[in-house]
């Protein structure tokens, strides 16, 4: 996967690479503006602020995940699940869906497109507090989805992560307020499958 390095020693916060309004309705740009320029700010300025003097300085993001422990590691690792989620968007369409070979691992994997997303919404809805849901290729590219609690990325079991939905409160409550369910079915019309894609061919 493609790392992100620190520049003079500091992580930066990831540019969003569409309006803050684009992803209307399925996330308002109210969410947006908390979640990316609040939350996820946070997360790069605590980070920034415990790094020197832990002997992780200069390292990539991802290896900083794989080394760090404690509040340091909880830090990197919702830096690293927010470029992730954050980068995965676009604007909404209807009948988004997957193609080439990302698709037909999909449909090897989990029978069907559907039956995936059905099973992806379902670790999703069934996941117990704050944490993410995962789409993961396998060192054989092989696709599995996995829950991670918290601010846990697959990286940490040796996967390579495609796709995840952030089912923290803050990423839907101002929407969807206890409606997770809804939320997490509503993200499929903003997937951005050419960014999933590459980052399964990567
Ligand atoms: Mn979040």
């Amino acid at each position: 996967m493609k790392q992100t390095m620190p520049v003079d020693g500091k992580f930066e916060l990831m540019a969003l690479p569409y309006a803050p309004e684009a992803l209307e309705p399925v996330i308002s740009a109210a969410t947006l503006g908390f979640h990316h320029g609040k939350h996820l700010l946070a997360y790069v300025n605590n980070l920034n602020a415990a790094l020197p003097g832990s002997g992780l300085e200069g390292l990539p993001l991802e290896e900083v995940v794989l080394k760090a422990q404690g509040g340091l590691l909880n830090n990197a690792g919702q830096i690293l699940n927010h470029n992730l989620y954050f980068g995965q968007f676009t604007a909404p369409k209807a009948d988004n869906a997957p193609t080439g070979r990302l698709a037909r691992a999909i449909d090897e994997a989990f029978g069907s497109f559907d039956a995936f997303k059905e099973a992806f919404v379902k670790a999703g809805v069934t996941l117990f507090g704050s944490g993410w849901a995962w789409l993961s290729a396998d060192a054989d590219g092989k696709l599995v989805i996995t829950q991670e609690p918290n601010a846990a990325n697959p990286v940490q079991r040796g996967l390579r992560p495609l796709l995840t939905m952030d089912v923290w409160e803050h990423a839907y409550y101002l929407d969807y307020q206890n409606r997770r369910p809804d939320h997490l079915a509503a993200l499929w019309q903003i997937i951005d499958w050419d960014v999933v894609a590459g980052r399964y061919e990567d």
